[in-house]
């Protein structure tokens, strides 16, 4: 068979296909056409080395706010792909009923990346979010409409994975978690997943654990405060531990405000790490302190998660979650997304959401991007 590209030499880290160690990479055709250690390279029309460096499928984001120009919020998809090797954005309920389909046709059809969105229940999505302003769109009832959340979900079944909804005094203001009940009852209908970001009670983060079916996402798992799993002795809740087991699922959504290193490190030591990482990057976040799924990758990196553990929840697990089991794996005839990171030893600096900065030991350097089967970015500069 003849290959159009073929990645070498890497290790590859893939845990739907419980991969960790030395293996090529091939694509044809736009999808992954082999894998596995030392391959024939004279069957590929050209070959990249990855010598030196860690080969991952390409980054599933569950959490971007990418609706760029249609909300002060949304930023550049593509760019957040060359910068971070993120191959699917998804976004978490920018738009609503009401815009859909103006981010479908002026962002989503138009973008290299993938996109892929939670539909939010409030009618026009988060528009009150920009470098200025924050009005929280689930608030005002008569906004919250079921029928034309599922009317248009309904309408775009090859983007839409779920129905987000935004809980927290400066979201959903006085409607509390009213507004969950809103979008619980939307997502039922249309047989999709729920994602419910947790914000500054009230409502509790208990108020809203206890009303998530299986398969539901709850992002900003590692909130500062206690507005997250463990109790003020860093135990898991009973009702976490019920929620996880019963399938719903703990995503980091790093955001502006919703990463905490105390939060995310207590969560590691009690045995309770996040099933997904994600960045929640938007307007206010993309330059520092989330930047990328990638770069919250290397904190958690650093804060003790195992590298295949951090490759899963940013590849499989993201994947998984939005019922694309599709994407996030280098499994032979899956979409032709890879990444190739280089795991840097030194001290470097990160930063958290409540101004804590944590010294690190590692780092993943982007070291290139295919997409779509063929070398799409080089990543940085060495
Ligand atoms: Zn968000």
């Amino acid at each position: 068979m003849q290959h159009d590209l073929m990645i070498v030499d890497g290790h590859v880290i893939d845990s739907a296909q419980g991969l960790n160690g030395p293996a090529d990479v091939a694509f044809t055709d736009g999808k992954v056409s082999a894998i596995g250690p030392g391959l024939d390279r004279k069957a590929a029309k050209a070959v990249r080395s990855a010598r030196g460096f860690t080969v991952i499928p390409g980054i599933v984001d569950l959490h971007t706010h990418v609706y760029w120009g249609g909300t002060g919020c949304g930023i550049d998809a593509d760019q957040l792909g060359r910068d971070s090797g993120t191959t699917t954005s998804i976004d978490a309920g920018t738009a609503g009923a009401g815009n859909f389909l103006g981010f479908r046709k002026h962002v989503i059809e138009r973008s290299e990346t993938r996109i892929l969105a939670y539909l939010n229940i409030s009618y026009p999505g988060i528009f009150g979010l920009g470098p200025v302003t924050a009005y929280g769109e689930a608030q005002i009832p008569e906004l919250m409409n079921i029928e034309e959340c599922v009317r248009v979900a309904r309408e775009h079944p090859d983007l839409i994975v779920g129905v987000k909804v935004r809980i927290g005094y400066n979201t959903s203001g006085s409607l509390g978690i009213g507004a969950l009940d809103l979008a619980r009852e939307a997502a039922q209908l249309l047989g999709l997943p729920m994602m419910a970001h947790v914000g500054p009670p009230p409502p509790r983060f208990v108020d809203i654990l206890e009303r998530l079916r299986p398969g539901d996402v709850l992002t900003h798992c590692c909130r500062p405060t206690l507005s997250h799993a463990l109790d003020t002795k860093g135990r898991v809740l009973p009702i976490a531990e019920e929620a996880r087991k019963m399938g719903v699922i703990f995503d980091v959504g790093h955001g502006a405000g919703a990463f905490s290193f105390e939060t995310a490190a207590a969560m590691l030591k009690a045995g309770f790490p996040p099933d997904v990482i994600s960045s929640d990057v938007h307007i206010r976040s993309i330059n520092g302190p989330a930047y990328s799924t990638l770069h919250t990758m290397s904190k958690m990196l650093c804060l003790g998660m195992p590298m295949p553990d951090v490759v899963k929840a940013a590849t499989e697990a993201p994947a998984l979650a939005v019922r694309r089991p599709d994407l996030g794996n280098l499994r032979p005839g899956a979409p032709g997304d890879a990444v190739l990171i280089e795991v840097q030893d030194g001290s470097f600096d990160y930063l958290d959401t409540v101004g804590v900065t944590l010294k690190g030991k590692k780092r993943l350097g982007l070291r290139g991007t295919v997409l779509g089967g063929r070398w799409w970015h080089d990543g940085e500069a060495a």
